[in-house]
């Protein structure tokens, strides 16, 4: 869990030090262009989404590949920008439900874990093995490290076997 925290940056947004941070007059700029207030409060972004969350450019960096676009999910960005710092081990949860919601009046501070169990809603996986605490385990990618996932370790293991049972497979042939 303390892994992928130790990855975040520590400049504003979750920047490192070399990169080229957008000012927070050009994000609030930005921000402004792309949302819309709902009737019921909530106040939506229309720009770029991943798994449901906005998505905005924050900074710039530069890589042996080229300069890489840094993006941060808004709804964070906003609360960064109007409200305070979320601490790092902790996530901003919408109460509202609606993740493309950037209304900092939506979000609540909390804790990875509360954050996970409410966004736990299943109880199975898609295979239907249960999730108790021995056959579930946490992930973060590396793209979306603010969302811990839990995944079923059955359906793991078993995705293992099958690589595992191609290659051996493929051994046989030669
Ligand atoms: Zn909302
Ligand atoms: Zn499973």
């Amino acid at each position: 869990m303390v892994l992928w925290m130790k990855q975040r940056g520590s400049g504003p947004y979750g920047t490192q030090e070399d990169d080229i941070v957008r000012s927070s007059t050009d994000l609030v700029a930005a921000i402004l262009r792309k949302i819309s207030g709902q009737p019921n409060g909530c106040v939506l972004w229309h720009g770029t989404k991943n798994r449901g969350y906005g998505h905005i450019k924050v900074a710039s960096r530069r890589t042996p590949s080229g300069v890489q676009s840094i993006t941060r999910r808004v709804h964070r960005v906003v609360w960064e920008l109007f409200v305070s710092d979320v601490p790092n081990d902790r996530c901003l949860d919408h109460l509202c439900r609606n993740k493309s919601c950037v209304n900092p009046a939506h979000l609540e501070i909390v804790t990875v874990e509360d954050n996970t169990r409410r966004a736990t809603v299943s109880t199975h996986c898609s295979k239907g093995h249960e999730f108790t605490a021995e056959n579930t385990e946490t992930v973060v990618s590396a793209n979306d490290p603010n969302t811990p996932m839990r995944r079923c370790r059955t359906c793991s293991r078993e995705r293992v076997a099958i690589v595992d049972r191609r290659s051996t497979r493929r051994k046989k042939r030669l």
